[in-house]
């Protein structure tokens, strides 16, 4: 027997039509390109969108075909998430870190017809517009005064002129909610990027989970300030999540240094962020070497890569900042766990809430997790033993764009799981901690060393400013420990001061074999620690030890 609900399909452009109705007055600020703020409501912003729309219409762009944006935090750019999906069309945000040659070969694998660019990135469009392979037309998201006059892409269009040549009436369709309405692609550190394709129903249910109390818990009455770029994973879902509370939405823009981010959290009464640990770092360093304390934010989600324990403490000691600790992939919209506290928690001894803290955190609902091993056996969750984690749910991919091959493990009972690549322990209160991605361990003579553990105990340390540890070849253990440490501005440390850090917190075969201080440390397009090319560049290390 079926239920007698009403089958409403989950569709994105309800999430406008929600916040135009009720919510209709509250702001969306944006730090341009240009310079200036600017400042409209989701009101606006609806109008606007319905125009997009009607504009992509117009530029004979097709239900189903794809679109693409170079384009920072900002509200033209969520005109277009909403323009686009809302109308059947799919939006591909294209990550302008990546070196050209691969954002020419991402654009090509989504067939783009038309590319939407900040003014940042007008000499990137200008150099490679003729490589690409099915896009029309390029259209510059900036003001009419700030057109080039003589560009050298052909019949490049003003966003302005786009949107004023465009009427405002336009009546979102109805379609499965299983429509494809956005595709990022992973960052591809190994080969090709891989291109997520998610839908409208993923879309949605993943702004409800991410809202819940337990997970970013938003309200009508926060200001989030998404630092995480609208280009890496949607922003982790904020341009849907705040919406569809009526949360007042603050974009940055291009300026990501410490000082601008902290003027706009202070003028716009920030509430609510979210980022990279690498982007929280400029912005720690600023409001302490300031003396500067944050009067309206409470809250922020740190992940993408693991949030070192000296960075929560920084933030919940000094600043009265909560640190919701973050885990996720692109391949799951992105957000899997955040380590909010049970019950109880709150009244452990400050180490123990740290350490509990620094965990990934608990699934939100509508992800399911498992830990296995080599052979796909579930693993316990007692909090020790480490095995593969595998996921699945109604926001969590189960084919890669454009591929064939199916991206699941089955299990016994049929049930396909997506995994991870990520290496974790699970307690038993289902606090689930991340040791490393399967690529990044150290297997030092058979066993295995987590180097986020390393890390995270060399990044505690005052002077070190960023810390790497990837495997070294060593010829009796195979493989052990190399710790590459950036030190902060004017700061100096010894190789044996890092080296004490880890006495007594790990065990004495978990000590890293070297420490090589470094200028850099290499970050990927997403500002994560590129592991990679760090191993190629100390391939030929050799190891005190060895
Ligand atoms: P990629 O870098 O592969 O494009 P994502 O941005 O999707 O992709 O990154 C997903 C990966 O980032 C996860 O599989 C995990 O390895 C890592 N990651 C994300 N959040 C955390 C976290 N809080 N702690 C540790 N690792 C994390």
């Amino acid at each position: 027997m079926l239920g007698q609900m009403m089958n409403q399909p989950l569709l994105i452009s309800s999430i406008l039509v929600h916040a135009e109705r009720h919510h209709g007055s509250r702001e969306i600020v944006s730090r341009r390109t240009e310079g200036d703020i600017h400042r409209y409501t989701y009101r606006d912003l609806a109008r606007r969108a319905r125009q997009m729309a009607n504009a992509l219409t117009g530029l004979g762009v097709e239900t189903g075909q794809r679109v693409g944006t170079l384009g920072w935090n900002g509200y033209r750019h969520l005109e277009l998430y909403y323009g686009s999906s809302g109308s059947g069309v799919v939006l591909n945000t294209l990550n302008p870190r990546l070196h050209p040659d691969q954002l020419v070969w991402i654009a090509d694998d989504a067939e783009d017809q038309v590319i939407f660019f900040d003014l940042t990135f007008l000499p990137l469009v200008e150099a490679t517009a003729a490589r690409f392979r099915t896009v029309r037309q390029f259209v510059l998201m900036a003001d009419k005064s700030a057109m080039p006059q003589d560009s050298k892409i052909p019949g490049l269009i003003c966003y302005e002129d786009l949107i004023e040549s465009a009427p405002d009436q336009y009546d979102w369709p109805l379609f499965d909610e299983n429509t494809a309405s956005s595709l990022c692609y992973t960052s591809g550190t190994t080969g090709n990027p891989k291109g997520v394709l998610y839908s409208h129903r993923s879309t949605v249910l993943h702004a409800y989970g991410s809202a819940l109390p337990d997970s970013c818990g938003l309200s009508a009455r926060d200001v989030v300030l998404p630092v995480v770029p609208m280009f890496h994973v949607n922003a982790w879902g904020t341009p849907f999540s705040a919406p569809l509370v009526g949360a007042k939405l603050v974009f940055p823009g291009p300026a990501l240094d410490g000082k601008s981010l902290y003027e706009l959290f202070e003028a716009e009464g920030v509430t609510f962020s979210a980022g990279v640990p690498t982007v929280w770092q400029g912005l720690l360093a600023h409001v302490e070497d300031n003396d500067l304390q944050f009067s309206t934010m409470n809250r922020t989600v740190i992940g993408g890569s693991a949030c070192p324990p000296a960075m929560i403490e920084a933030f919940e000691s000094k600043f009265s900042v909560q640190v919701l600790h973050g885990w996720g992939m692109t391949e799951m919209s992105p957000l899997g766990t955040v380590c909010a506290l049970k019950p109880g928690q709150e009244k452990l001894p400050h180490s123990e809430q740290m350490a509990v803290k620094s965990k990934q955190g608990r699934a939100i609902f509508g992800v399911d997790m498992k830990i296995v091993d080599t052979d796909g056996n579930e693993l316990p969750w007692d909090g020790k033993t480490t095995g593969e984690l595998m996921v699945r749910g109604p926001w969590i991919m189960q084919q890669y764009f454009n591929r064939d091959d199916d991206a699941l493990v089955h299990d016994a009972a049929g049930l396909g799981w997506f995994p991870t690549g990520d290496v974790a322990a699970i307690d038993e209160d289902g606090f689930m901690q991340i040791t490393d991605r399967t690529k990044d361990v150290i297997k030092s003579g058979g066993e295995w060393i987590s180097s986020i553990d390393l890390e995270n105990i060399a990044m505690g340390h005052p002077a070190v400013a960023m810390a790497a540890c990837i495997a070294a070849h060593h010829p009796k253990w195979d493989e052990r420990p190399l710790l590459l440490v950036m030190l902060k501005p004017g700061k100096a440390v010894t190789r044996d001061e890092v080296l004490a850090c880890f006495e007594g917190r790990v065990a004495r075969w978990w000590v890293p074999d070297d420490v090589v201080f470094v200028d850099a440390i290499p970050l990927g397009a997403t500002g994560k620690m590129q592991k990679n090319k760090l191993r190629e560049m100390f391939r030929d290390h050799r190891l005190p030890t060895a």
